[in-house]
């Protein structure tokens, strides 16, 4: 029986059960996947150099040179470093995270190596190159090699050079089936091949440049596949015409602004604008309140919660931490000093007798603004009219998908809310278009007059002492002073006792004039509430902590914080975490301690240092270690992109959108036959989420 597309990869010749688990690993279970299993590389065969004839001035072309190898050795991180040597000269090796390549490599060996050098601290350093045993002078083992060699991302017990094998029957028997998603007219227009063509060029590369168009071809597809998904989505949601009028006349405009202590800024202010045409529509809105920590956004927030209310509709506040409940309960409770507004705080403290009065109270109308975490709004509230739902703190794909599902109004009530989604996560510019794009987005680009700039500081472990003896002088000054732990995350209790210890070293030996407090993710909320009411009130003055702080702490004399450890934070981390000093009138300082132990992690330190940009910092860590990174892996909720960048490939998300936009406007159900392989493509990749379209 012949082979087909769907079938599991074990019905392939040399895939057997052993192999077919490892290949699920690389996530390919059926030869369709394994298909679409790119090469994460390509190399063109080079010249040998000899090691001190290697261009230090080109860090971006690969270089070939044979040398022997002199030692290997496992760093942090699971780094694998080696040194390898000819007659000339000597080099360093690394492999990120890499040490099952440990085995792969005999001391004594030699080897032809393959791959970008750059010159770090006066060592010349090969980073993540292909190599091969060298078995006589000249030959490597193996079989002869292509003009262009494809390397596979691979993994333990499975190398690329067996899944070339693999692939290649699996071209041979099933590239005949592959679907083509695009039609013939526009591959002409756009100038690209084939899908069969393209996958063929991929696997069985004949030269760079076929590679280069094969490759613009696959990634223009996964792309357009995400726009499309995208935008039918923010279709589906933007046709319902199910959401509360609510118009902001200008006595209503007056009233809300009357109760903020300072005028708006510019930046708030066209927030403001947006929100406001959107509310007077009866298709819900979908917005994207973006901007930078401390630039304004509760304010904007509460504008239109405040606008959702004067329209008799209730608003929720839905937050992800209890302590950032606490936060904007207690900024929303100045603003609102003897207003007529009612509202209730839902956390977790509150007694369930206490909480069964509130839900009633809510379900009857009798409170307009209901604040807390996600989960407790979202598990057994009924609303009697919720108009305005502002969901903070999230910066997920398909957010609305999720928090759209959960929540209820009383039975009477056919309306569904406005939504309003805030993330201080500076989502860089360019994803923010294209893959958050069933969103409306709103960046608040300045921040409030009178801040204080922040200095950042890299501190090295030897300089440690000079940097408590410059915070003693400020806290000597009457400041206080943030000390962050990262979480190491093999174990909570091992976190707790770093902490904890750090905590009691600083109090002990440090800093035994002033009082050193500790906040931790395992305190209950209560001891929570009271370390943070006993820091600010002043009369603690160091507060070490876990990365609980992340959002939402206030605290204008905190002007000071250092950060244990900073290499093992994300940059967007560390730029919140920045955030929380700053916020008074007097100058802030953030030590980041660091001793980085390659380039990489030094590279991000620096930004850090340079700028106060998050923005430029979002597109710099995006830069350097890809979108599941940035995002948390796997928390961000992007789609896994199996060849497109969203960096690099920019120019084709951006032609991706279009056809998308173009696709959607002349067959919004796709279910013209020209789209049928598109539409099926569509749910076999996005799944549920795709149930607005029909599949045949
Ligand atoms: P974000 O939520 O974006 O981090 P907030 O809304 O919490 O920022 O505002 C941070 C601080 O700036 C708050 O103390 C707030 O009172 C203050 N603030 C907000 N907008 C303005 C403004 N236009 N002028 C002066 N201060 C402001
Ligand atoms: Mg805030």
């Amino acid at each position: 029986m012949p082979l087909k597309i769907d079938d599991k990869v074990q019905f392939l010749k040399g895939v057997g059960p052993s192999r077919a688990e490892l290949f699920q690993r690389l996530g390919v279970q059926t030869v369709r996947d394994l298909l679409y299993l790119f090469p994460r590389d390509y190399q063109e065969r080079g010249e040998v150099t000899q090691i001190s004839k290697l261009n230090l001035e080109d860090s971006t072309s690969k270089q070939t040179v044979i040398g022997e190898c002199m030692s290997v050795q496992i760093r942090q991180w699971r780094h694998l470093e080696a040194a390898f040597a000819d007659e000339t000269g000597s080099i360093k090796v690394v492999w990120f995270n890499a040490k099952y390549l440990k085995d792969k490599l005999r001391v004594g060996s030699r080897y032809r190596l393959c791959g970008r050098v750059v010159l770090y601290r006066r060592y010349i350093q090969m980073q993540h190159p292909e190599f091969r045993e060298v078995m006589d002078e000249g030959s490597t083992a193996g079989p002869e090699l292509p003009p262009v060699i494809a390397t596979y991302p691979s993994t333990e017990g499975l190398q690329s050079r067996s899944i070339v094998t693999v692939v290649r029957a699996a071209l041979d028997q099933c590239l005949d089936q592959v679907p083509e998603l695009i039609r013939r007219a526009d591959l002409v227009r756009l100038n690209m091949p084939s899908a069969r063509a393209a996958i063929q060029e991929l696997h069985r590369p004949r030269s760079m440049q076929a590679v280069g168009r094969a490759r613009r071809r696959m990634v223009f597809e996964e792309f357009l596949l995400m726009e499309l998904a995208v935008t039918l989505r923010r279709r589906s949601f933007k046709r319902r015409q199910d959401a509360p009028v609510i118009e902001v006349s200008e006595r209503v405009d007056r009233h809300i602004r009357r109760r903020f202590p300072f005028g708006l800024t510019a930046a708030q202010n066209r927030a403001v604008a947006d929100i406001v045409s959107d509310l007077a529509k009866q298709s819900p809105m979908a917005r994207l309140l973006q901007g930078d920590v401390g630039s304004g956004k509760t304010v904007v927030a509460l504008y239109g919660v405040l606008a959702a209310v004067a329209a008799k509709c209730q608003a929720a506040i839905m937050t992800p931490t209890e302590i950032l409940t606490e936060q904007h309960f207690n900024s929303i409770k100045t603003y609102l000093v003897d207003s007529k507004v009612r509202w209730q705080l839902l956390t977790g403290s509150i007694k369930p007798a206490e909480r069964a009065r509130a839900l009633r109270r809510i379900e009857r109308g009798e409170v307009d603004i209901v604040i807390g975490t996600h989960a407790l709004i979202q598990q057994d509230v009924t609303f009697n009219r919720l108009g305005f739902v502002v969901v903070d703190e999230q910066h997920k794909f398909g957010v609305l998908q999720r928090a759209e599902s959960r929540w209820r109004n009383a039975a009477h009530e056919p309306l569904r809310p406005h939504y309003l989604v805030m993330t201080a996560t500076p989502i860089p510019r360019t994803l923010a278009l294209t893959v958050f794009g069933d969103l409306d987005i709103s960046v608040i680009d300045e921040l409030p007059p009178g801040r204080q700039p922040i200095a950042t500081h890299w501190v090295r472990a030897r300089e440690v002492t000079r940097m408590y003896e410059a915070v003693r002088a400020e806290l000597k000054q009457g400041r206080q002073a943030y000390v962050v732990c990262p979480l190491v995350e093999e174990s909570a209790n091992l976190d707790l006792k770093s902490a904890t210890e750090e905590c009691q070293r600083l109090q002990a030996d440090v800093y035994p004039e002033f009082k050193v407090d500790l906040l931790h993710g395992r305190m209950s909320a209560e001891e929570k509430q009271q370390v943070m009411q006993r820091f600010r009130s002043g009369e603690t003055q160091v507060l070490v902590s876990t990365i609980v702080i992340e959002v939402g702490i206030d605290v204008a004399n905190a002007t000071i914080m250092i950060i244990e450890h900073a290499e093992r934070f994300g940059l967007a981390q560390l730029h919140q975490l920045r955030g929380r000093i700053g916020r008074g009138s007097h100058e802030s300082v953030c030590y980041l301690v660091a001793n980085p132990t390659n380039e990489f992690a030094g590279k991000r330190i620096e930004i850090m240092t340079r700028t106060n940009d998050g923005f430029r910092i979002a597109e710099e860590d995006l830069r350097l270690r890809g979108p599941g990174e940035f995002f948390g892996t796997r928390q961000h909720g992007l789609p896994e992109l199996r060849i497109g960048s969203l960096i690099d490939d920019y120019d084709l998300l951006q032609l991706a959108r279009q056809e998308a936009t173009e696709i959607v406007r002349s067959d919004p159900e796709l279910s013209q036959p020209e789209h049928t392989a598109i539409a099926r493509a569509l749910v076999e990749r996005y799944g549920r989420t795709m149930e607005l379209i029909e599949v045949g």
